[in-house]
């Protein structure tokens, strides 16, 4: 059985195929970054027209992988067993163009549909190198748009211990970069700057970390490093940028690592894994490892081809959902505020 999933929800078009073992078979991810950089961001519209452009290239281009896989020119859609495809959350009119897409090819083939979840996603590229990975366990999803803390008490039953009330982590390492001219993503640019840095040089504030929640607030830290920035341009003074960079990040993994140990130990698991495009920054896996090694909590993160926005990552949700024969009907629209846990297969068995 083969699964391809499609995934558009931001500003990467992505399509991949996966086997019954969750063996990938190709993955291609197409990305319109170029085109948002000078704005310092994501611009929904360009976004759009830019999946609209792609997709027809990057399916073709991940049906040939997959069938130089296997040893042919290219796969057919008769070789595939379902098509899985992001359905939210995200920005909508980019969610549409992948929805369309996949429900087209559902249509003119018979192949079943299955919505996923962009947050299960991330959540679930855990299982790429640690397949064991089995709940109970505390995962933080920490990417462009999202920060959260959640108890996954199970496959597809998930509470939210607690997220960000304004900015998202890669939210804040993107308008710190901006500020500094650095261009967009911020996130590798800092994070490689920071390698370099001292993260005791300058002070900044560690929002939230004694409010006694798992709530998290980046909006502050964000405006304590501009006005930084700012008040030594005035002085005249020249910026230290990795030792900036570093202080930077320390401020933003000391809150997130006390809340997510806090999680850990009140939930009582053993497991602690992250997910989204901040997980691939290695200060903060190293910060988790540290944290949770000495406490015998066994930390999991995802490839770091696996952190940002990828199809493959889909594929492995929809997978799950084709063995429970969990389909979504061809009625499907996409919802860009989804919660986390919607068209989720669950544990529980399946009735025959
Ligand atoms: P969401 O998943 O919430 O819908 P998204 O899909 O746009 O948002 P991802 O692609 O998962 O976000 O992640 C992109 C974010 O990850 C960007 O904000 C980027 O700056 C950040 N990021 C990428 N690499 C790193 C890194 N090494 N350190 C910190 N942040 C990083
Ligand atoms: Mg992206
Ligand atoms: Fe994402």
């Amino acid at each position: 059985d083969l699964v391809l999933s499609i995934e558009s929800s931001c500003d990467e078009t992505a399509i991949a195929v996966v086997d019954s073992h969750g063996t990938v078979c190709s993955s291609v991810v197409a990305t319109s970054i170029d085109f948002h950089a000078r704005f310092g961001g994501v611009v929904p519209e360009i976004a759009s027209r830019k999946h609209v452009e792609a997709i027809v290239g990057v399916y073709e281009e991940a049906m040939a992988q997959a069938g130089s896989h296997f040893g042919c020119d290219t796969l057919t859609a008769a070789d595939l067993s379902a098509v899985g495809v992001t359905a939210g959350p995200g920005l909508v009119g980019a969610l549409v163009v992948g929805v369309a897409f996949a429900k087209g090819l559902c249509a003119s083939t018979g192949l079943p549909l299955i919505a996923v979840h962009h947050l299960e996603g991330h959540l679930l590229a855990n299982l790429f190198e640690t397949p064991d990975l089995k709940p109970p366990f505390v995962a933080s999803l920490v990417s462009g748009g999202n920060t959260m803390l959640v108890y996954v008490r199970g496959w597809g039953d998930y509470q939210i211990l607690g997220t960000t009330i304004d900015d998202a982590v890669g939210e804040a390492f993107d308008k710190v970069a901006k500020a500094l001219g650095l261009g967009y993503p911020g996130g590798p640019v800092i994070s490689r700057l920071a390698a370099k840095g001292n993260p005791c040089a300058i002070h900044f504030p560690r929002a939230m970390m004694h409010s006694g929640d798992y709530q998290f607030s980046l909006s502050g830290l964000k405006t304590a490093v501009i006005t930084y920035i700012e008040g030594e341009n005035r002085a005249g003074r020249p910026i230290d940028l990795p030792d900036l960079a570093a202080s930077f990040e320390a401020a933003v993994i000391d809150v997130q690592v006390a809340k997510a140990v806090t999680a850990v130990e009140q939930t009582g698991v053993s497991d602690f894994c992250v997910g989204g495009g901040v997980a691939a920054n290695p200060q903060l896996r190293e910060a988790y490892r540290k944290a949770f090694d000495k406490r015998g909590v066994r930390v999991t993160v995802p490839p770091m081809r696996a952190c940002g926005d990828n199809a493959a990552m889909i594929s492995v949700a929809a997978l799950r959902s084709y063995r429970a024969r969990n389909f979504a009907p061809l009625t499907l629209d996409a919802d860009p505020n989804a919660p986390l846990g919607a068209w989720s297969t669950t544990d529980a068995p399946v009735p025959p």
